[in-house]
């Protein structure tokens, strides 16, 4: 579902003026459309959602084009609800597709296994024409943009800030309410300090709107700083917690792409996900003897909390 901004301090708010925020369900991304102005070739578009949805996506962007070319797909980063409607969008529009330096290369060799797609499902394959690192600037709807780093979540994720306009284009590095999964944590390596620090570099932008990854715009930053920081500060003092939040992302997230599944049957998925394998390895072997019984415990606690439903031996989205 597409709706414009709704979050009422940043809808309509000037900064957003020339741009327009596809806000979709957490299935897929937000994707965000930088319109052309003047004698710009066309409109640039942020991220291209979960392959799922991609006609969704082609047809979503077609009718906000409203006439103007698409001169370019830009991605904040890798996961499968950022990029997968690359493939369905180039086959449209034929754009070129931009991604940040540091997975270039296993896209272009297609290693999913480096990509982490095959724990996600992102199966189309897609070209880039290119990159945009870190400190590189270009000039898109009449505004001077620029790429930050913004590691963390994802190491290789970037952000986009439209300084003059105080636009700050965050992905899954800030949220209205949080931040996404810290992925290298979950596989043994260093990311909360670069959460920290991601965070820290967001609160030295000259920002005014957030258009976050997931979520409506906001303009309260301040606001969502201090519920991240408190956030990573339980992780922080917690590592296992931050663990079993992420078996109830994965398994959340896998519910709302099936939508619904035989519970025996989604035990039998969690069984065999590798990334779920390794985070029993790492922070749920002393709490329960498998993935699978750690795996329902968690369904449990979905449950119980009215992110899904368990009816009859049956999961379904909630
Ligand atoms: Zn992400």
């Amino acid at each position: 579902m597409a709706i414009a901004a709704t979050d009422t301090a940043a809808a309509g708010h000037p900064a957003l003026n020339g741009l327009t925020v596809l806000e979709r369900g957490w299935l897929s991304s937000n994707n965000l459309l930088v319109h052309a102005q003047g004698d710009e070739a066309g409109a640039w578009l942020i991220d291209s959602g979960h392959l799922a949805h991609a006609p969704q996506t082609v047809a979503l962007v077609q009718h906000a084009l409203r006439g103007q070319p698409l001169e370019r797909v830009l991605i904040t980063h890798l996961h499968t609800d950022h990029c997968g409607g690359n493939a369905a969008l180039q086959e449209r529009f034929g754009a070129p597709i931009v991604i940040p330096p540091g997975q270039a290369d296993a896209v272009r060799a297609w290693d999913l296994t480096r990509l982490g797609h095959d724990d996600f499902g992102q199966r189309e394959r897609f070209t880039i024409a290119g990159t945009i690192g870190a400190g590189e600037r270009w000039r898109a709807g009449g505004s001077d943009w620029e790429a930050l780093p913004a590691p963390g979540h994802d190491p290789h994720s970037l952000m986009f800030l439209d300084a003059a306009n105080g636009v700050l284009v965050s992905a899954d590095a800030l949220w209205a309410n949080g931040f996404g999964l810290v992925f290298p944590e979950l596989v043994g390596e260093a990311g909360f300090g670069d959460v920290a620090a991601t965070l820290d570099a967001i609160e030295r932008l000259p920002v005014r709107v957030v258009i976050p990854g997931h979520g409506a715009p906001f303009t309260d930053v301040a606001g969502a700083l201090q519920r991240a920081r408190s956030r990573l500060a339980a992780y922080v003092a917690d590592p296992p917690r931050h663990a079993r939040h992420a078996l109830k992302v994965l398994l959340k997230y896998h519910l709302m792409e099936v939508r619904t599944q035989p519970l025996a049957e989604l035990l039998q998925w969690a069984e065999v996900a590798p990334l779920v394998g390794r985070l029993w390895a790492g922070f749920g072997r002393h709490d329960s003897e498998s993935p699978r019984a750690w795996s329902e415990a968690m369904i449990a606690e979905l449950g119980a909390g009215g992110a899904v439903k368990l009816r009859d031996g049956v999961v379904v989205d909630a």
